[in-house]
Order: structure tokens, then sequence, then C-alpha cells
């Protein structure tokens, strides 16, 4: 296997707050991310699923450094990140580039599409001219399925698909090895969502990029991912291979996530609903994290924190009594 492209290990992102969000309450630690540890290789896709306000958007912010972390690190290609204040972010930035969810609200609506892709050339200083960096940037449009007449046109004047296309040229003009894909298509109209699940995988072959995809859409990050990590509360509570994980899921959580995803065949799929919502970041229940929810929980569960443990069809599961079956 070739190098780790990027490897997280142990990331913590703790706040202090004050209970209830009282101006003088009690003080209190926020877990948004609570012990994370993964990697992903150079042309391999790492989906990160969960729950909203289980960790998935905090632990991308983490790996951009657009959050300090509290303890842990992050090497890329073998180095260490610095603080996400140091100078050296400004090249880093350029291995690893963002896609975000709302396609209009990462682009500047006054700004021709042109000149917006070509902007990280020239922060960067790449490109002898301003004539160089047009050509590249025609070239990036072109690879994203987008025609020379849409340089000159504004985002507004494109339909949601082609300013995904814009925002992809952009984050792609620098040749990063990695994206950083947060909810990428959940902003489009399902006919749409699919062109650009395909340009990306497309991209991924010709370029070898690595992404790091989170969605709250399993069937898409089943598509797209090498390997998932499930998150709650901060954790990573199953990882492993899309298709196992999807198919017999071992912790009784994903068994709730996949059990809610919409089937097309005739054979109906018992959905498991799960008890209240998840506990508050502030209030983390000692023991698993998941205890109250769970429907297979015992005594052990309500003390005892479980580990991620491997299991032997390679997947690793955070509970006391998961197995492969
Ligand atoms: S450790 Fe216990 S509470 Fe947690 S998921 Fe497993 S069975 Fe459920």
């Amino acid at each position: 296997m070739s190098a780790g492209l990027l490897e997280a290990s142990d990331l913590v992102r703790h706040y202090q707050v004050r209970k209830g969000g009282r101006l003088f309450g009690e003080n209190a630690t926020l877990r948004a991310v609570d012990g994370v540890s993964f990697s992903l290789q150079p042309g391999r896709t790492l989906g990160l699923v969960g729950e909203s306000g289980c960790g998935k958007t905090t632990t991308a912010r983490l790996v951009l450094g657009l959050l300090p972390l509290t303890s842990g690190e992050i090497r890329l290609e073998g180095e260490v990140l610095p603080a996400t204040q140091s100078k050296r972010w400004r090249d880093l930035r350029r291995v690893m580039q963002m896609v975000y969810q709302n396609p209009l609200a990462a682009l500047d609506r006054r700004i021709e599409v042109g000149r917006q892709v070509m902007e990280p050339l020239a922060i960067h200083g790449i490109g002898k001219s301003k004539a160089e960096r047009r050509d590249r940037a025609m070239a990036i449009l072109e690879s994203v399925g987008l025609q020379a007449h849409h340089f000159i046109r504004y985002p507004h004047e494109l339909s949601g698909g082609q300013r995904q296309r814009i925002v992809l040229a952009r984050a792609l003009i620098l040749e990063p090895r990695l994206l950083v894909c947060d909810e990428p298509i959940s902003a489009l109209d399902v006919s749409i969502q699919a062109q650009v699940v395909n340009l990306l995988l497309d991209l991924q072959a010709k370029m070898g990029l690595a992404y790091l995809f989170i969605s709250h859409d399993l069937r898409m990050v089943r598509q797209v991912s090498h390997e998932v990590a499930v998150m709650y509360l901060g954790r990573i509570v199953e990882r492993g291979d899309p298709d196992r994980l999807f198919t017999a899921p071992a912790h009784p959580y994903t068994q709730a996530l996949v059990s809610a995803i919409p089937v097309a065949t005739r054979t109906r799929r018992q959905r498991l609903i799960l008890k209240g919502d998840p506990p508050n970041s502030v209030d983390i229940p000692a023991g698993c994290a998941f205890h109250a929810r769970c429907p297979m929980a015992v005594a052990r569960c309500r003390s005892e924190t479980p580990a991620l443990r491997a299991l032997e069809d390679g997947r690793q599961v955070a509970c006391h009594l998961a197995a492969a079956s």
C-alpha cells in the first residue's frame, strides 16, 4: 500500500461553555470531536456519516486547519500539520481544498466565474502571466464538463449543477491531492446529484485525488467511498468496508441509520427507531454514549466506555456486544 496521504491521530476538539448557555451558568466542556483517528490513501475516499451534530464537519474543519486542535495530531504526506495561524498553511492549502455544500454561497455573485476560477492561481503566484492563468482556467473548466462560454458568465446565470462544477474547478485549479467535500450534493436537485457524483468519481480516477466525503445521504456515501466511518457524539463508533457496513452493520447505531435508508425493492425492511435525540455534547453520558438510545444496552454499557476494536471481518466497532455476522 502507498504511503498515507492523511493520518489523523486521536483528534480532539473541545470547547469550554456555560451550561444551558447561561451567562453565569456552571462551566462545562462541549466535546465536539473526542478522539477521532483515521487515515486516507491517495486516490481513495473516506465517507463520514452520522446525525447532525455528531462532529463530521468539525473533523473536516480540523483537517483543513480552519479550527485549532485541542489535542491530537494530523500528518499530511508525513508532515505534522502546524498550528492554524502558521504561514505554512498558505502552501498547505494547495494540497487540501474544500468543496462546500452551497455553491452559490461559495462564489461571489458579482464576479465572472472565469475570474473566480483563476483567482487562486494569482493568490499563490502560479502562472507567468494573466494569459497563462486564463488558459489554465479554461482547461480546468473543460475538465469539469463546462465550456469556454461559461468563463464570462456570472454565478446566478448558471444552474445549481453548473455552479457546483465551478466550485470544483476553483478547488482543482491548484492541483490538490485531497478534497474535503462537506455535503457537496445536498443543495442540488436529485437529478443533478448523480451527475456531480459521477464527475467526482471521474476526477478521482484521472487525477488520483483523495476525498474526505461528508454526507447524510448514506446511499451516495456507499457509492463513492472505499471506507466509511460512522460518528456518534464526536467519536467513530464503526468503521470499515462500505458493502459490509451497509449490508451487515455491527453497531446498533449504524443498524438504525442503515434501516432508515429507503429501499427500492418490494422487500420491506424493518426500520429501527431510536429512542429520543442524541444527548447534548455537553452532557455525554458515562459508559457507552449511546446507551440511553440503544435497544441492546446491558448494565455494563452504563459504566464502561467501549473502545474501537477489530472484528474478524476487519471492521472496527465500538460496542461491547457487536460481532461480525
Ligand atoms: S456498548 Fe452497549 S449501549 Fe453501546 S452500542 Fe453496544 S450494546 Fe448498545
